[in-house]
């Protein structure tokens, strides 16, 4: 390589790791009856009790099914769940926790030591995840008349207060930006498969992204960070992230941005950022609080929780990688559709639905192009459909049957089953898209000729064109249900057995051009 200022940047390498905090979908909240559910009009401080806003001598419930949700996390992450985990309360100020403590766990989490693999142009790299753990949501701030450093005031919402999270934390394992960003899609996949998370809700998945630069050494495969150089480096915290793209980016500009002070000789101090979405920029809040600001103590008002049994007792569905794999050896289908027949659980199943019916390939082309895209188009999910499989299923018998025509079946049939709702003989009726029967073709075909004698000795002089003007009168007649190649076939053999000494149809033939033949 030569040498540049780029020598400078390549030599460092980048360090990240995740704390990824998750709201399960259950119907309440975490210690109390709440419902998650928004409030109608989204009227604040509505789903709220003496629990979750805090008050004096309340206690603490926890939710059976948060607790379910974990443990299914933990076994999907491939972690460590232990026989007994603990409650800790964890202290700090803060306007959105009214207690002034998170109901949080602390030194025994529901699970530790698991990993998820990722793989980012071809490079499959293992992340290991530290923990992950059951906690509250505190409440949300609303900033008015700004962001969080330029408002003139701000409003708090406990309705999201005690809204149950699990907070999964990584190792510092991952190299680059990208590879954060396609571990948090590979999550969400997880997560939906297990059926313990709502993607689709606002604030569902955030992200705190932590990321330190320090002096990498080449292996000769990749660049690896120094670890005593890594030691010496301080890291930044960049919070309020909702997305995994959000992450992506918010990771790219602090990449650049602490590298361009490491080559001006500045140093990167450790702090707590915010990332500003709206500017696309990362912005200094605080310097990074310790562990002990925090004073963990034990929660006296839950007991520890013996999990053994729900260990053994909870099942997880297949995941997304073994459903791939196993796409692609049943159904022998390439990487592309198996792996966009598997990211979401709702659409592996529905296409498992229709290659049970139909040939796998046939049900894939059906599924993952024509399907998938036109969901996508009218910003449909697949959930909106799965319950019509059975009418999807018969619009592809029709064009097994020949009983309508594959464009029209693509650009008319589907499309309008989304938009209208109708089922496909309705709308094949309706937009009258049946395929004639044969009879009404070659009577159409018969028609054509007898009516068109300048274009039949057109044909028979010679004009090969003369017969597209033909196909066009059958295809009118037949309303454009004929299908054209079989009708050029068609008019092509009566053509040919067409002398014009056939008495009925001599008066087409004018006597100086059959007097060619
Ligand atoms: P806290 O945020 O409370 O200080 P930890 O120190 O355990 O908690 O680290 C939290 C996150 O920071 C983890 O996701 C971990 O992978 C990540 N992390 C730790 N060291 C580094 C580092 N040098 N660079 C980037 N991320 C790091
Ligand atoms: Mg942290
Ligand atoms: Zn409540």
């Amino acid at each position: 390589m030569p040498m540049s200022a780029q020598t400078a940047d390549t030599d460092l390498a980048v360090v990240i790791g995740l704390e990824v905090h998750v709201q399960l979908e259950t119907d309440t909240k975490v210690f109390c009856g709440c419902s998650t559910e928004p409030a109608p009009d989204e009227d604040p401080n509505t789903r709220t009790c003496p629990v979750c806003l805090g008050l004096p001598g309340a206690l603490p419930v926890l939710n059976e099914g948060a607790v379910e949700a974990a443990v299914k996390i933990g076994k999907a992450l491939d972690a460590d769940v232990p026989d007994r985990t603990t409650f800790h309360r964890k202290n700090y100020f803060y306007p959105d926790l009214p207690k002034n403590f998170q109901l949080t766990q602390y030194d025994a989490p529901i699970c530790e030591h698991g990993r998820i693999d990722v793989s980012v142009e071809g490079t499959r790299r293992e992340i290991g995840i530290t923990r992950a753990h059951l906690e509250e949501d505190p409440g949300s701030l609303q900033h008015v008349g700004g962001t969080i450093d330029s408002a003139d005031y701000t409003l708090i919402d406990y309705n999201r207060a005690g809204t149950p999270l699990v907070e999964i934390v990584t190792e510092p394992d991952f190299q680059s930006p990208a590879e954060a960003r396609a571990f948090l899609a590979k999550l969400e996949e997880v997560l939906e498969y297990l059926d313990v998370f709502d993607s689709n809700r606002d604030g569902s998945l955030r992200v705190d992204a932590n990321i330190s630069i320090a002096e990498g050494v080449d292996d000769g495969t990749e660049l690896r960070v120094d670890q005593d150089a890594l030691e010496a480096a301080n890291r930044t915290e960049v919070k309020n992230i909702s997305s995994y793209k959000g992450a992506e980016q918010a990771l790219a500009y602090e990449v650049t941005r602490q590298k361009n002070a490491i080559r001006r000789g500045r140093e990167v101090p450790q702090e707590t950022r915010h990332w500003d979405e709206s500017r696309g920029i990362t912005v200094s809040m605080r310097s990074k609080e310790a562990e002990k600001d925090y004073r963990y103590f034990r929660e006296a008002d839950l007991p520890p929780l013996e999990v053994a049994d729900w260990k053994r007792r909870l099942e997880i569905p297949e995941l997304p990688d073994a459903r791939r794999e196993r796409f692609r050896e049943e159904y022998g289908l390439d990487a592309e559709s198996a792996a966009k027949l598997t990211s979401r659980k709702a659409v592996a199943d529905f296409y498992e639905g229709v290659a049970e019916a139909f040939a796998p390939g046939l049900a894939a082309t059906w599924v993952a192009d024509n399907l998938l895209g036109e969901l996508n188009y009218r910003d449909m999910a697949i959930t909106d459909i799965q319950h019509r499989l059975p009418e999807f299923e018969r619009l592809i018998k029709l064009v097994d049957t020949s009983a309508v025509t594959t464009k029209n079946a693509e650009e008319v049939v589907l499309r309008e089953m989304l938009d209208s709702g109708d089922e496909p003989d309705t709308i094949i009726d309706r937009e009258g898209l049946g395929v004639a029967e044969d009879d009404e073709v070659s009577a159409a075909v018969t028609d054509a000729i007898e009516t068109n004698p300048d274009a039949v000795d057109d044909y028979h002089d010679g004009e090969t064109g003369a017969i597209n003007f033909l196909v066009g009168q059958v295809m009118q007649a037949t309303g454009g249900s004929a299908a054209p190649d079989e009708v050029n076939q068609l008019l092509r053999e009566e053509l040919e057995g067409w002398p014009c000494s056939v008495s009925v149809f001599s008066e087409y033939c004018s006597p100086p051009v059959h007097a060619l033949h």
